[in-house]
């Protein structure tokens, strides 16, 4: 008998839901009866253009129906790693909701952003349902969503183990000052904006108020590193304290700058009415030389094409914000990404500005990059939110995790438990337990199975194979489409009736990192000419690693297709996002040319 792939529960306490009540339910719902008369009567929408499209969409709800539901205990308790005055903003939304906190940081140090005595009135410090373990090293990691395991080393030996429901990362930045860069010997004449802005507070006379005359000083920002909101907008609040305190005259100097966020626009014209001014250099940096007692900045102005010399009383260097020493390692247990600078979240934008590749674990403030006290607040509000949709009152009715195994055909060899980019695999009493509650149904670990046991319920092998059309003498294209990005740019494309190739058949897939080399063999094993795998873009792929996955797997096949004497070209893997239809009409056009131009191939095999 065919062995049957069972779905995966998280817990072993899973228990469905009444089956009667679910499928009573659900049958009366209007998409489940427009679902179930499409499917008998097809030729009632055959007449529409676009019922390709509409039965594309009708299987998907189908197979969403399809799915039992399962009541999940999880933990009510949240780990909050941070300190200062954002962490103890997490801490307070999640008291408020009724969930225990045990809270801990890395590093004993005075916060850069936000100190505790600043925090307002409507933020008690709570001591009731919060467990305080002080400085730990996170050491282990492990379980899923709703109930984690946690172990903690204390003073550097003790070890601590604990059951957390969720994650949230409050961690601070760390300030680097950054004059070293420049080499400039002339300490007098320089300074940071923060060393600047306690001169300010503190009416220090020796660092600019000493003249008489109008001071003349030059912000430079963004030719280290690239400048960010947060700390843009304190050099310039810093230069409008110089303007009303010392009658300055101000020139900002400038490269890399992230300039979005609240209020920024404001500000900046704020700053040109107090007649600061704003200078843009592009791939030049200005020279910056001790002369005797002084300085002296020059710079070719782009829109003169001259050379401007300043010789300034004071230069403010923007200062870069560091991610917190031992993001990596936290980030290694955690088995979260990390983005380019170091900081928690990975560059994905699906993640921004709370969520990180794994469910049940958030970031919030300056752990994914320095932020305003005011922004870090409101994320420590929409990460307590998120908390309570995960463990809600500690039970969650959930639908049963779309990936299922033949357990006895596992060769426990941990692929799937690498590969997964949501967490969603933990391994217990060697065999992988795939996590409802953080599978998304991406199908990655199904392409990469080596024993290929693994099968996800709305997408498995038999119902994508089925869809590759069968030889014929018309040209045939395959395009296995990614549902997040290119499926529904041929959607778009269909229904704006755009001039796609006669013989193209799209195949939707969860994420083209489900398209595994038996697939893309299957199509030219029946005939087809050409197939191409469109994802997402790699840097808003929604399942993190799917989309890179796919390039990769798709230059291997290439390989593979030369030693069956199959032209490479008949195989191409292209990033379309969901609206790009005109991207993907002409991505399949050039393709049909190109295969137009090697010709129409025999079936092998
Ligand atoms: S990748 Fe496949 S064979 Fe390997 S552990 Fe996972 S399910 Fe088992
Ligand atoms: S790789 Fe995708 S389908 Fe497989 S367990 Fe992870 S999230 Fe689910």
């Amino acid at each position: 008998m065919e062995p049957r792939y069972e779905p995966q529960l998280t817990l072993s306490d899973a228990a469905p839901v009444n089956a009667s009540d679910r499928i009573e339910g659900r049958k009366k719902t209007p998409l489940a009866a427009l679902a179930f008369y499409y499917h008998s009567y097809p030729q009632l929408l055959s007449y529409c253009d676009f019922s390709v499209v509409f039965s594309h969409y009708l299987t998907m709800i189908q197979k969403e129906l399809e799915l039992n539901r399962v009541e999940i205990q999880v933990s009510r308790k949240v780990l909050v790693v941070g300190t200062g005055l954002i962490s103890q903003g997490v801490i307070h939304e999640l008291i408020e909701m009724g969930y225990e906190v045990i809270s801990t940081y890395a590093e004993d140090r005075a916060p850069e952003q936000g100190h505790l005595s600043d925090r307002p009135s409507s933020m008690p410090i709570h001591t009731d349902g919060v467990e305080v373990l002080g400085p730990t090293e996170l050491v282990r990691f492990g379980g899923d969503p709703g109930r984690f395991n946690v172990s903690f080393k204390i003073d550097g030996a003790r070890l601590l183990e604990k059951d957390v429901g969720a994650v949230i990362l409050a961690t601070d930045c760390e300030l680097d000052e950054d004059l070293d860069a420049w080499k400039i010997e002339c300490a007098k004449r320089v300074s940071s904006v923060s060393r600047l802005i306690t001169a300010l507070d503190a009416k220090d006379n020796g660092l600019f108020l000493e003249k008489t005359a109008p001071l003349t000083c030059v912000f430079v920002c963004g030719f280290t590193h690239s400048s960010n909101p947060y700390s843009l907008r304190k050099a310039i609040n810093a230069s409008l304290g110089l303007v009303s305190e010392a009658n300055a005259r101000v020139i900002f100097l400038m490269e890399h700058l992230e300039v979005a966020d609240y209020g920024m626009e404001r500000l900046t014209h704020k700053a040109r009415d107090a007649g600061i001014l704003f200078v843009r250099l592009s791939g030049t940096r200005p020279e910056i030389k001790s002369i005797g007692q002084g300085l002296r900045v020059s710079y070719i102005d782009e829109i003169l094409g001259d050379e401007v010399q300043i010789t300034p009383d004071l230069v403010v260097f923007e200062e870069a914000y560091r991610p917190p020493k031992g993001a990596s390692q936290i980030a290694d247990v955690l088995g979260i990404h990390l983005d380019r600078r170091g900081f928690f979240q990975g560059d994905n934008v699906y993640n921004r500005p709370i969520f990180t590749n794994r469910a049940g674990i958030w970031v919030v403030g300056s752990a994914n990059g320095p932020i305003s006290l005011e922004e870090g607040l409101k994320e420590a509000k929409a990460a307590a939110l998120e908390v309570s949709k995960l463990l809600g009152d500690g039970t969650r009715r959930v639908e049963e995790c779309r990936a299922g195994i033949i357990r006895r055909r596992c060769s426990a060899c941990l692929t799937c438990f690498r590969v997964c980019p949501h967490g969603a695999v933990s391994f217990n009493d060697r065999r992988p337990i795939f996590s409802a509650l953080a599978c998304k149904g991406c199908g990655i670990c199904v392409a990469e199975c080596p024993m290929g046991v693994i099968q996800l319920h709305d997408f498995n092998d038999d119902e994508l194979k089925a869809q590759i059309p069968v030889s014929s003498s018309a040209l045939n294209l395959v395009a296995f489409t990614c549902q997040n990005s290119a499926f529904e740019a041929w959607s778009y494309a269909s229904m704006m009736g755009l001039p796609l190739p006669a013989g193209l058949k799209v195949i939707r897939v969860p994420c083209a990192g489900r398209v595994g080399v038996d697939l893309v063999l299957s199509a030219f094993k029946a005939g087809v000419d050409g197939v191409m795998v469109l994802a997402c873009h790699h840097e808003s792929c929604k399942s993190v690693s799917g989309s890179l996955t796919a390039e990769e797997r798709i230059k291997g096949i290439k390989g593979l297709l030369e030693k069956i004497g199959l032209e490479d070209e008949r195989l191409i893997f292209a990033g379309i996002g969901p609206g790009m239809a005109f991207d993907f009409v002409k991505t399949a056009q050039e393709m049909e040319k190109t295969v137009l131009s090697l010709g129409k191939r025999r079936t092998y095999g």
